[in-house]
């Protein structure tokens, strides 16, 4: 960059200013970056300084016809320009523009240029004045950005299209296979029947019946796993569960829970406090295990062993509360809102951790489902509180 030398001046004693005017407006104008020209309608021209912090004079100045600076903007670029031109010559008026360049040197710039029209007396505009910025860096810094973002965007717009796929695929199996497995527990029950008719030396008829009772628990076992599977078809894509609401004690349901996952987290501490004298509620007692299940591993699993995870039951008014508090990472207050969607995952948890953002999604849906709803309290580092809300009158939809 070249500096401007002070201009000597003859002193008669007096402080001479250091700088001439020029020369300041040029220092201004290096400091910032900054270009300014000047066009000449007349003599289609174009001089001043451009917008640039290379020190070689060819790339510092401007002179130059108006056909050779628009042969050196992008073509596709080159009508904004020339329409920015128009506006401040022929109608006046001060026009912005931004349009990608090649340098003397070969080399492709973006510049940002804001065009004032300059009028003599009898207000006719006499030339333009040009102020320009070389923003090379920050678009580059934009384009970059713009790809991330799209190919993150294409990224996830592939991975949902595959999981629709496969869940629509995994839901129409399991359709399939329910109807032969109905089938075959339809044949089992007939043939206990008729076995249980037949008059057969005893062990026989009471081995035939104990095969045939292994054989209906077999294809019971086999509809529940498809129906886990059917389930979580259904919660990743979104779509309701048929419920089947029995009366249940939501007391005895937590606390088998908590018994199943006391082996998983042997090093956690669960505590459970439940009211006494809970009401039944009409609830699906397989998709409330569900909920109350991925509340409680969410809690262990986002915290230190050694903490507590504290589960209360008790009624507030008609609603059956059930909260869930840990001394876990917490969630970052911004996120709070977002956990609850489908395949979301906290900026904060842990990489390490297994985990697919489908377990909240899923407990919202089946709450809902219940007429119920979910809410979180969280702080980060000190740990999550979420809170289940049902209705004790509890009228189910499917
Ligand atoms: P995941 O399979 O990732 O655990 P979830 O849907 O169950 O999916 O939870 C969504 C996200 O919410 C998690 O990835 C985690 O970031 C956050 N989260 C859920 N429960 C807790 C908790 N008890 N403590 C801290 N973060 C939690």
């Amino acid at each position: 960059m070249t500096t401007p030398q002070p201009t000597p001046r003859e002193s008669a004693g007096r402080s001479e200013p250091l700088f001439t005017a020029e020369q300041r407006l040029q220092r201004a104008l290096d400091a910032g970056g900054i270009g300014l020209w000047e066009y000449d309608p007349e003599w289609r021209v174009l001089h001043g300084s451009a917008a640039t912090d290379a020190d070689d004079p060819r790339l510092r100045q401007v002179r130059m016809g108006l056909d050779d600076f628009i042969a050196r903007i992008r073509p596709d670029q080159r009508d904004g320009v020339l329409k920015a031109l128009h506006d401040a010559l022929d109608r006046g008026i001060a026009a912005y523009t931004t349009y990608e360049v090649e340098r003397p040197d070969g080399q492709i710039r973006w510049i940002q240029a804001h065009l004032y029209p300059e009028r003599d007396g009898g207000e006719a505009v006499r030339r333009i004045i040009a102020i320009t910025r070389d923003v090379s860096d920050l678009q580059h810094a934009l384009q970059a950005q713009e790809q991330l973002l799209d190919a993150a965007t294409k990224a996830r717009d592939t991975a949902e299209r595959t999981v629709m796929a496969r869940n629509n695929f995994i839901s129409s199996t399991v359709h399939d296979l329910r109807t032969p497995m109905t089938s075959i527990r339809g044949r089992a029950q007939l043939l206990t029947r008729r076995v249980r008719r037949m008059t057969l030396p005893e062990d026989e008829q009471a081995t035939l019946l104990e095969g045939l009772a292994q054989i209906e628990l077999g294809i019971d076992h086999m509809n529940a796993l498809l129906g886990d599977l059917q389930d979580a078809a259904f919660l990743q894509m979104g779509r309701p569960l048929e419920l089947r609401p029995a009366p249940t004690s939501l007391a005895e349901l937590v606390e088998g829970v908590v018994a199943e996952i006391i082996p998983l987290y042997p090093a956690h501490q669960f505590d459970v406090a439940a009211a006494a004298d809970l009401p039944d509620l009409q609830i699906d007692p397989t998709r409330m295990r569900r909920v109350v299940t991925n509340l409680l591993i969410n809690a262990a699993k986002y915290s230190p062993e050694g903490s507590r995870v504290a589960i209360r039951l008790a009624r507030d008014g008609d609603a059956m509360v059930l909260q869930i508090r840990d001394e876990g990472i917490g969630i970052p207050a911004a996120e709070l809102d977002r956990i609850f969607e489908r395949f979301y995952r906290a900026s904060n948890a842990p990489q390490t951790n297994e985990g697919s953002g489908i377990g909240l999604a899923g407990v919202r849906q089946i709450v809902r489902q219940h007429g119920g709803e979910v809410a979180v309290i969280s702080h980060v580092g000190a740990g999550s509180t979420f809170t289940v809300r049902l209705p004790i009158s509890t009228s189910t939809e499917g």
